[in-house]
Parts: C-alpha cells; structure tokens; sequence
C-alpha cells in the first residue's frame, strides 16, 4: 500500500538551493515512489552552532511503496551522492540533510528510525514549507499542524522567491 510521506529538505553549503533543486530530482526518480509535491525554499537560521551560513529548506510530499527503512536507505544514499559528510559535531554544515518527518500514520521508535521526526513539532523551517503542501494535516497524535504552527515563531525564517533561491 502506497503511504503518504513527508521529506523534510535542508542545506548550507555548495549552493544550497542547487543542492535541493537536486535532490527533489533524485527523490522523483525514486523506485516504487512518486514525488506529490514540493514547498517553495526558506532561508532558515542555523539550529546549534552560529559560526555557519543560513540553510536553505523545504518540504516534499511523496507516495511510496518503500519500506520505512529502504526511504531512510534511499535518502542516505542521495545525501552522500551530493556529499554528505559526518562530522562529531552535531548539527554542523551540510551540504544535504534529508529527514523523514512523517510516514503515513506510522510511529516509529527504532535505532535508525524515529518516526514522527521527534523535532519537526518545533522547528518553524519544517512547519512553514509542510503548512504550504499539506495544511490540513494532522500528526499521528492528532495533534493538527495549525495547532503547532500557531506555538511556532516564524522568527528567523524566509520564504525565497523565485530570483533569490541562494
Ligand atoms: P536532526 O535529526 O536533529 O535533524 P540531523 O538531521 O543533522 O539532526 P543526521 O546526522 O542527518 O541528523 O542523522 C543522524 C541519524 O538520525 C541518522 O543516521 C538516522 O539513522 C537517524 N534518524 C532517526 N530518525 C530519523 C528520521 N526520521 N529521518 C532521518 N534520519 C533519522
Ligand atoms: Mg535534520
Ligand atoms: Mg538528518
């Protein structure tokens, strides 16, 4: 059965809104998925240390027939295509973060996998481009994403135009 997931999309260094524009085409040519839609790109604040550019961010909505694991294989596999590397230091520049937010109405709470993303509740540049794609949306909780949205702060946070994507 096909499941509705939500990618959240993010980046801040080589280009980064060329490092999205790549990775929605990558995530399009997925086996047993299709691409549904994509959120305009954001310009976020960085999360943990300062000393590093903004990100660039956004969300994508596919249907897939993957397993939970095989999307999380999958997207780790275009994240080191487009030169992901791991760093010790939490939340440092990246060239390609991609994050399963939700899969369909599953939880998850495995080693590798949790499901919902146990911090998209919080993050304004997840909030923002998932509310453009999907605002009627409600997490497996019940929790609806305007009830979250309105605890969020759009501080920090930019919604790019088409001539300014970087
Ligand atoms: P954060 O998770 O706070 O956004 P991050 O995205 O920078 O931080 P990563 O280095 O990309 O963290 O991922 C670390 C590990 O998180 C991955 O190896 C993966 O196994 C695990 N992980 C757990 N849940 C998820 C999820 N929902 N989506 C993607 N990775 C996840
Ligand atoms: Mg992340
Ligand atoms: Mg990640």
């Amino acid at each position: 059965m096909m499941e509705r997931v939500y990618i959240g999309l993010g980046s801040n260094l080589a280009t980064p809104h060329t490092q999205l524009r790549s990775a929605l085409v990558a995530l399009a040519a997925l086996p047993h998925t299709h691409l549904v839609a994509q959120s305009s790109l954001y310009a976020s604040d960085p999360l943990g240390p300062a000393d590093q550019p903004r990100y660039v961010n956004a969300v994508a909505a596919l249907d897939t027939d993957l397993s939970p694991l095989a999307l999380l294989d999958a997207l780790q596999a275009i994240e080191l295509e487009q030169g992901r590397t791991r760093k010790a230091e939490r939340w440092g520049p990246r060239t390609l973060d991609l994050d399963i937010l939700l899969f369909g109405k599953h939880q998850l709470d495995e080693p590798r996998l949790t499901v919902p993303h146990y911090h998209m509740h919080a993050r304004a540049f997840v909030l923002y481009p998932l509310a453009e794609i999907a605002p009627e949306l409600h997490l497996p909780d019940g929790r609806a994403l305007a009830e979250l949205l309105s605890a969020c702060t759009f501080t920090g946070l930019e919604r790019l135009n088409e001539l300014r994507q970087n």
